[in-house]
């Protein structure tokens, strides 16, 4: 992968910035997807957000390489601290960590009144989807468009969303994603046949317990039936 050759999992998240967005990645390690975004005239600025300093300066060598210094900003930041109002960023990208990791990150930015103007939210966890689904529904954000790939033997979920009133999802849409337990498409199969054969390990074992965790037990019950069902 470089900044003009992404991977099928940043392809996918840059697949879904709308052309002549303003955009800010956040945890931009190499800067790739706002390079490429404005090497492939997609897009004519963005803000590379990075919290870390080594990767920070990765980010920042990747932008001078590329001399794309004038339409990406590099920045030392936490979170949606990168994006100044000046900025006017209409979408926000955040790729390639854990979904609890995401949900933090935009729960500082909500309360730090940082997502009043954001128009989509690009999100790319690797893993506890719901936990992103669930926050973006409590906080007035529905979704658009779901996204679900494999690569590498890795299966990755792009979930895109917008400020939308009525934004309301089932534990179920939570769970499997409103978009992609419709389409149930092959991958979302995989993933969760593959889910269903992890979980009824941990419920055998479980069960298998001196003391049994009734609530856990019921828990993993209750999503394997509803994995039954989807898969059906
Ligand atoms: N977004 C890139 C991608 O999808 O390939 C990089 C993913 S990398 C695994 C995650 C990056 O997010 C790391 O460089 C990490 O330092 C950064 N990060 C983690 N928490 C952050 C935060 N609160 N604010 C900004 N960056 C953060």
């Amino acid at each position: 992968m470089n900044e003009l050759l992404l991977s099928k999992r940043l392809a996918c998240v840059a697949a879904q910035v709308k052309p002549g967005d303003r955009v800010a990645d956040i945890g931009s390690d190499h800067a790739y997807l706002p390079v490429y975004l404005i090497k492939t005239k997609q897009i004519n600025f963005a803000v590379a957000g990075e919290v870390i300093k080594g990767p920070f300066e990765t980010a920042q060598r990747q932008v001078q390489k590329s001399q794309l210094q004038e339409q990406i900003m590099v920045r030392l930041a936490d979170g949606l601290a990168a994006i100044k109002e000046s900025d006017a960023i209409d979408t926000i990208v955040i790729a390639g960590m854990g979904g609890q990791l995401i949900a933090s990150i935009l729960e500082n930015g909500w309360q730090n009144k940082q997502l009043k103007k954001t128009q989509r939210l690009v999100l790319q966890p690797n893993l506890d989807e719901n936990e992103v689904r669930l926050w973006l529904s409590g906080h007035g954000f529905g979704i658009t468009h779901e996204e679900i790939i494999e690569e590498k033997n890795k299966i990755y979920e792009v979930i895109v969303a917008s400020p939308m009133q009525e934004a309301a999802y089932s534990e179920k849409e939570l769970f499997f994603g409103p978009f992609l337990m419709t389409e149930k498409n092959p991958v979302f199969q995989k993933k969760w046949m593959h889910a269903s054969h992890q979980k009824q390990n941990v419920l055998k074992r479980l069960q298998l317990a001196k003391n049994p965790r009734l609530e856990k037990i019921k828990e993993l019950q209750k999503q394997l039936l509803w994995i039954k069902e989807v898969l059906q």
